[in-house]
């Protein structure tokens, strides 16, 4: 039953000329699906709707082939075509109570429209500034012709948007597209009517609003997306000369790296104070994210008048169920996102998006997974699952789930594998929300029974005799140098000098010591455990080939805060360099470009190379077949790390996908294969 304290989010409002039936909002998020998926699209949408969110929007929505951002997936408005993907997504949304909103957006000097090799529009003549991009192209400096056929393209894609079933329809600026360059002093040097004072500065915007709203013409609400922030005193006056144009703002900041803050750093709520401040300028509803998850500080937001609707991407993406709970009273069962920011590196990476927490998250619509509903097994199993990090745990509560009999053996006394010891590590804490869910769902679930301090052989494997196994036993790093710089381990190592990563851990060196951490990773986990030893008191060098430490951490934006963060706590870092030897008391250094050779003196190298999956169960099975059938043994899976070392959120993937393969082992080669074909004419 719902908590009475809670029921203001379940109030409905209006938005200009429609309602939404709650507080619930999905602001705009990147998927990774874009014009090319829309069927993955539209099911992953609608699975938000169904559950429970009052507003579902798209992600940005291009208005004009001007404006392409090839390869990161967007959506587009261009044509009918565009229409008709479209409506599937509002179809799926509306069937379920919500509102549908289209972010109509207009590039800039961010993007360079690889796809459609037209120049890009932008205010001056610049190169092209996403720095995961770093193209040589530049913008051609828009005139007043420009000026003139973006606003007609804007009013066409909002015509559109109508068409294809919107009841919200964006003007979207911020997040450093073309109308923050029009915003910004330094960007905006026009010296006519939309360049110089600020009044000039938010003309466009203010006709883009204005055009928009002659267009839906009272069929649909007009939102726009902007950004104040409490260090940039302009932003505040900018809003308030737009305070009451939009039927809705929804608002950010001007820092990505808080908005999209990764947990290692940003907290819940972060934007509150930035918001209050805007909130108090304008008579219209307002929305803004923080990565919310908690119903206590959502309410205490609404309140205080922060907001009026609760707005969330991450939360929405690890628990599209997450009003539904909470106006069910279920919150033990809300699946809180951890802030890893995997999902958003997916979409940089060109493919769907995809969730540590939730592992049906892009699945929806290729293999038909729904992240509260798993099919019945006709034919009731008996399982064994040994491992109980995070592809063990996800195995064991969806085979419980489908009615299997299930059994969880793990050789330590406590649950969660990698999850207890990472989230130990500094900034890492929410990581045991993975864990702990899954144990909540898994103590509600009579079938599963949990085995604690139970180290599996192969023997006692063959003696319990369930007829599915499936080995979750995880992996360990590895103590050479064979990495993404290395086919081959160091040309010589003083073996006391080397210390995994895992051990150093397990059992930390409590004399004070010199470390050189050698990151050949290249993501949280170098920088993490430099930091920790660090804490300890030790003195840490970190080693990487790379140019810059922690650099798929550009994808889950926390590269910059993480190398700040290692820097000014006094860990000292050399990049570019392999390390090729570590022998008495000497790790020896070589430049990747040019092989000079440095040393360093040191006590210990911890090699975070690659990891070594732990198969010596699986192995020994495997190697007794015949034992293993005449035990009553069917099959033998081995899952997660045990399979193939990865982030965490394959692993969970993982261990989903080898529950729904007990039940249905052509799975993997069906519907793997269902791809989004395009229309051939
Ligand atoms: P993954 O990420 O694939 O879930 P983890 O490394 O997080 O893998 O977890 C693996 C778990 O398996 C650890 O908790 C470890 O203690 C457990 N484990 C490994 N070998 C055995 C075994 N032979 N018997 C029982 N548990 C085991
Ligand atoms: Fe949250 Fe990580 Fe899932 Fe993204 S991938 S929604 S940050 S848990």
């Amino acid at each position: 039953m719902r908590d009475p304290r809670h029921d203001i989010l379940f109030e409905p409002i209006n938005i200009g000329p429609v309602t939404s039936k709650n507080r619930f909002y999905q602001v705009p998020h990147c998927s990774g699906m874009g014009w090319r998926r829309p069927n993955t699209l539209a099911a992953m949408r609608g699975v938000k709707a169904e559950g429970g969110w009052g507003v579902v929007n798209t992600e940005y929505c291009s208005i004009h082939p001007t404006s392409d951002n090839d390869a990161f997936p967007y959506c587009a408005l261009w044509d009918n075509e565009d229409i008709i993907s479209h409506r599937k997504m509002t179809d799926e949304v509306h069937k379920h109570g919500a509102l549908a909103g289209v972010e109509l957006w207009i590039g800039g000097s961010l993007i360079v429209n690889l796809g459609t090799r037209l120049p890009p529009l932008g205010l001056r003549n610049h190169p092209q500034q996403d720095t995961s991009v770093y193209h040589p192209g530049q913008t051609r400096c828009m005139d007043k012709n420009d000026i003139k056929n973006i606003r007609k393209w804007h009013r066409d894609a909002a015509k559109r948007a109508l068409e294809a079933g919107f009841d919200i329809v964006y003007v979207y600026a911020t997040h450093g597209y073309l109308l923050s360059e029009f915003l910004n002093p330094e960007t905006n040097i026009r010296s006519d009517e939309y360049g110089g004072p600020l009044e000039n500065r938010v003309r466009f915007i203010k006709e883009l609003i204005e055009d928009t709203r002659e267009i839906v013409d009272g069929k649909a609400a007009v939102a726009t997306r902007f950004s104040v922030g409490l260090n940039d005193s302009e932003s505040y006056d900018a809003f308030a000369l737009l305070a009451d144009l939009p039927d809705l703002w929804d608002l950010t900041v001007p820092d990505y790296s808080v908005e999209m803050g990764n947990s290692r750093f940003i907290k819940e709520a972060a934007l509150k104070d930035s918001v209050l401040k805007a909130r108090q300028l304008t008579s219209k509803p307002v929305v803004s994210v923080g990565r919310l998850t908690s119903p206590d500080t959502m309410v205490q937001l609404l309140r205080e008048n922060v907001q009026d609707l609760i707005g969330a991407a991450r939360p929405s993406i690890a628990d599209p169920f997450l009003p539904n709970k909470i106006s069910t009273g279920n919150l033990e069962d809300i699946r809180e996102c951890i802030g890893c920011n995997v999902c958003y590196a997916h979409d940089s990476l060109g493919v769907p998006i995809r969730c540590t927490q939730n592992p049906t998250m892009g699945e929806e619509w290729r293999n038909g997974w729904h992240p509260e509903k798993i099919l019945t097994t006709k034919k009731r199993k008996r399982v064994l699952v040994i491992g109980s990090g995070p592809a063990g745990l996800e195995a064991s509560r969806v085979l419980g789930e489908m009615g299997h009999k299930v059994a969880l053996a793990e050789k330590s006394r406590e649950l969660g594998g990698r999850i207890i010891t990472e989230a130990k590590l500094p900034g890492l804490s929410e990581w045991i929300r993975v864990r702990d869910w899954r144990i909540t769902q898994i103590n509600k679930c009579q079938n599963i029974e949990v085995f604690p301090e139970s180290f599996m052989t192969s023997e006692s494997v063959l003696e319990l005799g369930y007829e599915n196994v499936v080995i979750a036993t995880g992996a360990r790093w590895a103590k050479d140098s064979i990495g993404r710089h290395s086919n081959c381990d160091f040309r010589e190592a003083d073996i006391g000098m080397i210390i995994s990563g895992d051990e150093v851990l397990e059992k930390p060196v409590k004399s004070k010591s010199k470390f050189v951490v050698y990151d050949d990773d290249h993501y949280y986990f170098g920088s993490v455990l430099a930091l920790e030893l660090k804490r300890q008191g030790h003195q840490v060098t970190l080693v990487c080939p790379a140019g810059r430490i922690c650099s798929w951490g550009e994808f889950t934006d926390e590269q910059t805060r993480s190398n700040t963060e290692v820097i000014q706590a006094g860990i000292k870092v050399i990049n570019n360099y392999k390390i090729e030897a570590v022998t008495n008391g000497i790790a020896e250094l070589s430049c990747v470009f040019s092989g000079e050779t440095k040393e360093i003196f040191c006590d210990f190298v911890i090699p975070i190379t690659r990891k070594i999956p732990v198969t010596d169960l699986y192995d020994d099975l495997c190697s007794k077949k015949q034992e293993f059938r005449d035990n009553g043994i069917e099959k033998i899976m081995k899952i997660g790390d045990a399979e193939a070392p990865s982030i965490i959120a394959a692993a969970v993937h993982s261990g989903y996908r080898s529950a729904i393969e007990i039940d249905n082992p052509a799975s993997k080669a069906l519907n793997f294969a269902k791809r989004e074909h395009p229309l051939i004419k």
